[in-house]
């Protein structure tokens, strides 16, 4: 994994090599710390864990914004703080364990079973996550998958955006979910409402500025506007045949729907 990197006050970004996925971590003044979306791989949640020692920072809380197996690790390093999610994410991790297990052992063996996805449902009305230092906002939609949670960082202008918004994934629909075209363009327009953005953080890709995070909010609709059209069509991002193979699927599942509520 790369270094944390301060993209604004109190606010650190790294980005791992594997799956280009960042995890953030917020620091308050007296050293407190959030971590949001912690790592992937056994070596980078060690990683981490040092950085925060070494840093001699107290981990207060973590946060997953979505309830798929690369969001939900962690390691015995990283202590024994809470690890909140949204009630939805917390409920369908519980209800997919099973699977979720077996995707990880597929895709990243060696982490410790008992802390995979051991999460906590965010408390009152799940819009605040519950830590010591600067606000951190929840907006909840189901886009990508039920009990997405991102996070709004509002004094530091940061929206840590989970796995919505990248620069290097095609927007990967619940395509499972009864209308997920409606459920993921919900959840562009939440995004798409939040005052005041300066950076994005992406799950799975890079860091933008407020330009960057319209011109994705863009290019995000005119992809669930083509898909919704049916006709076959190419986006920049699809690199990856995995990608290519998410997108044949849900070209499928939208024309399928089509069909049925005609
Ligand atoms: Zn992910």
């Amino acid at each position: 994994m790369q270094r944390f990197l301060q993209i604004a006050p109190g606010v650190m970004v790294a980005t791992a090599y594997r799956l280009t996925s960042t995890s953030t971590l917020v620091i308050a003044d007296d050293g407190a710390c959030l971590i949001i979306d912690p790592a992937v791989t056994v070596a980078d949640l060690a990683a981490l864990a040092c950085d925060i020692r070494d840093a001699g920072l107290q981990l207060q809380a973590g946060y997953a914004t979505h309830p798929h197996w690369d969001h939900v690790l962690w390691s015995r390093g990283l202590g024994d703080a809470p690890r909140y999610a949204t009630a939805g994410a917390v409920d369908l991790f519980e209800s997919m364990r099973t699977e979720m297990t077996d995707m990880l052992q597929q895709s990243e063996p060696g982490h410790d079973l008992e802390l995979f996805g051991r999460l906590t449902a965010l408390p009152g009305d799940g819009r605040q996550i519950p830590w010591t230092g600067q606000s951190a906002e929840v907006i909840v939609h189901d886009g990508h998958t039920p009990g997405h949670g991102a996070v709004f960082l509002p004094s530091a202008g940061v929206l840590v955006a989970g796995d919505m918004l990248s620069d290097i994934e095609i927007p990967l629909l619940d395509t499972v979910a009864d209308e997920p075209l409606r459920d993921y363009r919900t959840g562009l327009q939440r995004l798409a409402a939040v005052p005041g953005v300066q950076w994005v953080v992406p799950g799975h890709g890079h860091v933008g500025d407020a330009a960057e995070f319209r011109r994705r909010l863009d290019a995000d609709s005119r992809y669930l506007d083509l898909l919704t059209a049916g006709e076959p069509f190419e986006d920049p991002r699809m690199t990856a045949q995995w990608q290519r193979d998410s997108h044949a699927e849900q070209l499928r599942v939208v024309a399928g729907q089509d069909a049925g509520s005609g």
